[in-house]
């Protein structure tokens, strides 16, 4: 029997108004049905926005750590429900059990970061030129929220941004990306069942760019935190400007792993197979250039490709983790039109290239993992994001070139550097220009406590995540306080 998702708006769940429904269905064998989710029109985002905006002032006078009290109530049923979060993530975006179980968990530690924030200082005291006058700084919420999130990370993502919002006093209205409704459905019932009163957080299905069109032409939207597409995120961008609306962006990636000559090669391949084909390539953080020193490039690549033929594709549900199947069959499409494209620019093509199964309906959209040789610099393969499990190898003649070519690339999200040179390693950290950068490590992953975002094209707006991530959501205030009335010299006010 299949599920059925609705809009969640001023605590009540609702069909949509257009009466129609789309499908929710499983990259790994497309026959499983597993859902549908109603679809909204602009009637029905009104409503939520108008839902948050009068439920928003009650929420923001609630005392701050009460708020953090729900988010660790939160996290604390989260993970009473660990297994069914990622069993339904496992089955609508495809990745494995494991790596849905990770991201549960990293959902977890978001929600007791946040929920500890909010027993945390929020403002500074600082000295006046002026006796007997206080300066101190405060934060106010926003008001209404839209929170845009992409199917990658369909638990994970939602919450650290909801959760921000929430600790900061704001209400949300939330489209979570249309290939992962379940997901969504289980999370805001999450944040109902925690306490989060009824229009605080609301969730509206449906088009993406309807909701984008409706978000940016009402004023009493005062904020959008979006993660997704370049292109989306530009048109986002524009829209929002003309009434000034604050955005926050985390869009795409182009992430590359150097391999110095002193590296440990055996360390560097684990990395590069874990960033590269982990979640099926499919993480804004995955590695898709490996920058490789010429005099252990063979040895590399060699040690690589004895590993990746090894990696098993499959359900995710199936036992020993293989990699799943990527999100949907656009996807599946126009990768092998990027993988035929990559071919005819020169690249040589080292292993996979191909769909694994014949195409029906309970064969998954999966793609064998595929990495190619011989790739230089101006490559489309070599620039542009791809999303899913493919790996470009590019040779370089010195730590400087590698540098170099890291950063030639319009992103600029993460980065890692694989060496024994502790030198090059502070220079690495110097130059890079990656918003996160790992020195002998994977160019995934990103703890709750620490903060998230890129550089140049990949990133706008505050970080997420961390201390930094409910900054986006607040704006500063600075008081100035009098302990005393009646006359007195004032000194130079500027
Ligand atoms: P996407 O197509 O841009 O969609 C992201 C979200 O935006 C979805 O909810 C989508 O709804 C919605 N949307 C689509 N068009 C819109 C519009 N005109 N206005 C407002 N919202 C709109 O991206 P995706 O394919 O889901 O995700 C993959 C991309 O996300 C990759 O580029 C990846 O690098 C990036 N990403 C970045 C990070 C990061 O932190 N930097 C993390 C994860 C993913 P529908 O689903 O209904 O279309
Ligand atoms: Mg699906």
């Amino acid at each position: 029997m299949s599920d059925v998702y609705l809009n969640f708006i001023n605590g009540q769940w609702k069909q949509g108004s257009t009466g129609q429904w789309d499908d929710n269905r499983n990259p790994a064998k497309p026959s499983d049905l597993i859902g549908k989710a109603t679809r909204s029109t602009p009637i029905d985002i009104d409503r939520a926005i108008d839902a948050a905006q009068k439920a928003q002032g009650e929420w923001a006078r609630m005392p701050r750590p009460k708020r953090g009290a729900i988010l660790a109530k939160a996290a604390t049923l989260l993970k009473g429900k660990l297994e069914t979060f990622a069993k339904t993530i496992t089955r609508e975006e495809g990745k494995n059990l494991a790596e849905a179980r990770g991201e549960v968990q990293k959902a977890i530690n978001c929600l007791e970061f946040t929920a500890g924030e909010s027993r945390r200082p929020t403002g500074q005291v600082i000295p006046s030129e002026v006796p007997g006058t206080m300066i101190y700084t405060t934060r106010a919420p926003l008001g209404v929220v839209a929170v845009i999130t992409p199917w990658n990370f369909p638990v994970c993502i939602p919450v650290w941004k909801i959760a921000a919002a929430l600790v900061e006093g704001n209400a949300v209205v939330f489209k979570p990306a249309s290939n992962t409704p379940a997901s969504a459905t289980l999370l805001v019932r999450l944040f109902e069942e925690a306490g989060v009163p009824a229009g605080v957080l609301n969730l509206v299905y449906g088009s993406g760019s309807q909701f984008g069109q409706v978000i940016t032409n009402d004023a009493r939207v005062r904020g959008i935190s979006f993660t997704g597409s370049n292109e989306v995120g530009a048109e986002l961008n524009q829209a929002a400007a003309k009434t000034l609306v604050r955005v926050q962006l985390e869009l795409g990636g182009k992430n590359a792993l150097i391999v110095c000559a002193d590296a440990d090669l055996d360390a560097a391949v684990d990395a590069t197979v874990m960033g590269a084909f982990g979640s099926t390539g499919q993480r804004c953080t995955a590695t898709s250039r490996v920058i490789v020193e010429k005099p252990v490039a063979h040895e590399f690549t060699q040690k690589l490709l004895t590993k990746v033929r090894t990696l098993r594709v499959g359900d995710g549900f199936m036992e020993g983790s293989p990699m799943g199947p990527v999100v949907d069959e656009k996807s599946l499409a126009s990768l092998i039109e990027a993988i035929e494209a990559a071919k005819k620019e020169g690249a040589t093509l080292l292993c996979g290239g191909e769909r694994v199964g014949a195409p029906g309906p309970d064969t998954g959209y999966f793609l064998a993992p595929t990495v190619f040789g011989n790739v230089t610099s101006q490559m489309k393969l070599a620039q542009e994001e791809l999303f899913g499990p493919v790996l470009a190898i590019l040779e370089s003649n010195s730590f400087e070139e590698s540098l170099a070519l890291t950063n030639q690339v319009r992103f600029g999200l993460t980065s890692s550097l694989y060496t024994r040179d502790i030198a090059r390693a502070l220079a690495y950290a110097d130059q890079i220009e990656t918003g996160m950068l790992h020195i002998n490590s994977p160019t995934v992953g990103g703890e709750a406590q620490a903060p998230f975002g890129g550089m140049k094209q990949t990133g706008l707006g505050r970080r997420e995540m961390g201390a930094a991530g409910p900054e986006f959501f607040s704006e500063l205030k600075t008081v100035y306080l009098e302990a005393t009335t009646g006359p007195k010299n004032v000194g130079n006010l500027y």
